[in-house]
């Protein structure tokens, strides 16, 4: 680093103070040192108000339009993301719709990730074609060759997972872009099991990423958030479109406590990483676990990529596996567990496992393993690794006798 790094110019701090200081202010009124949780609606404004945007960002204004909360979340994940501008709002959903929405129109088309979260899966299968005449193409993104075949002229956005939800299927960001934009098309990468600084699409070509708060970077398992980080224009656009016009917007105390847990975000990171390289060992090793998707793994068929995109930092503390045996066996396996929780939801401080059966439309574009047995989809928390494994060995032994 060049020059001398200053809390109060975020951008000449390295990404750990930029978790800790970035978006923070000291308050005016009170002298508070971290910026406190204003709930108010309205914002007082100027004597003279005739010249303020009502439909205006990036001013305290009216909470859904801005608000001081969101506009110190915003800022930090624009510095974490290394992008220009962040919107924030009230779920990862919201955050996706909000891209989908705010880019799309009727006779538009979208080139999709087969393996993709449950509701990106729904808009693109159902609501926007049925309701808007909008299409979507699903392709396997391991394959550059069938992702350029997919483009059209109406092409105008191609979306995936750079870990996908819930295979662990690993996309090359940096390939997708360079097709997505001779194509004149726009690359959106959900990058929720890869928070920063595990990797940053923007830098590899992305145009938009987006995240659920919820999971990694609110970390706690206490509030639901969504965002959305890129250029300038295309986040403005979002802030006018979906924010302001349709409203799906944060509630500041949930932006605040984002906020409070994204300041560990490098640190709990870390762990996850560490803990899950080896609970996934673990796992592979035992010859009553049939099979165990980790990127981390020289097993995963998209290893090797993995370690180039990921710069060799890690392989997200998201896995999938089954135990030996029929659906019963999973939900036994699962009940035998003292540790680890079974719910949905991921990224969270403490572990969570979910039995996922094979049923359902979004199976069918899954592997092998996973269509026949279904899978545990399983977060690996922030209890001690020997806990976890310990755990997971007791279940294993009462399950299998
Ligand atoms: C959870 C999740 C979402 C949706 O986020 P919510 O905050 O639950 O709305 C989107 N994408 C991925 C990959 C997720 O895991």
């Amino acid at each position: 680093m060049t020059s001398r790094p200053d809390k109060h110019d975020p951008a000449s701090l390295s990404l750990l103070s930029q978790a800790v200081h970035a978006g923070n202010e000291i308050d005016a009124g009170s002298g508070a040192i971290r910026t406190p949780i204003v709930m108010a609606n309205s914002y007082a404004l100027p004597d003279d108000p005739s010249g303020v945007s009502w439909s205006g960002t990036d001013i305290p204004l009216y909470t859904r339009n801005s608000g001081t909360n969101q506009l110190g979340l915003q800022q930090k994940l624009a510095l974490l993301e290394g992008g220009e501008d962040a919107v924030v709002l009230a779920s990862g959903v919201a955050a996706l719709h909000a891209v989908f929405f705010t880019q799309l129109r009727s006779g538009d088309h979208v080139v999709v990730g087969d393996v993709t979260y449950e509701a990106t899966f729904r808009l693109f299968t159902e609501l926007f074609p049925e309701k808007y005449g909008i299409t979507a193409t699903f392709i396997d993104a391991t394959d550059l060759d069938a992702v350029a075949a997919a483009l059209r002229p109406a092409t105008r956005l191609v979306h995936i997972e750079a870990i996908a939800n819930p295979t662990t299927k690993v996309t090359d960001v940096a390939a997708i872009a360079r097709i997505a934009h001779e194509a004149g098309a726009l690359l959106s990468v959900d990058s929720t099991f890869s928070p920063p600084p595990l990797y940053r699409p923007l830098a590899d070509g992305a145009d938009l990423v987006v995240h659920s708060l919820t999971k990694y970077i609110n970390g706690h398992g206490d509030a639901m958030g969504g965002a959305v980080i890129g250029s300038r224009e295309l986040v403005q656009r979002i802030k006018s479109d979906a924010m302001v016009d349709v409203g799906g917007v944060i509630s500041p105390f949930n932006a605040w406590l984002i906020m409070r847990g994204s300041v560990t975000l490098p640190l709990r990171l870390r762990q996850h990483l560490e803990s899950a390289a080896r609970v996934a060992e673990f796992l592979e090793a035992d010859p009553r676990v049939a099979y165990v998707a980790y990127p981390g793994l020289a097993s995963h068929p998209q290893h090797e990529l993995a370690t180039r995109q990921f710069g060799g930092r890690g392989y997200g503390a998201m896995m999938a596996f089954a135990v030996d045996g029929d659906s019963d066996a999973q939900n036994r396996f699962v009940s035998n567990l003292r540790v680890i929780t079974s719910a949905v939801s991921l990224g969270h401080d403490e572990s969570l496992i979910v039995h996922v059966g094979t049923d359902g439309p979004r199976v069918a574009a899954y592997p092998e393993p996973f269509r026949r047995l279904g899978h545990l989809r399983f977060s690996i928390g922030l209890e001690e690794a020997d806990d976890l494994i310990a755990d997971l060995a007791a279940a294993l032994d009462a399950t299998f006798g």
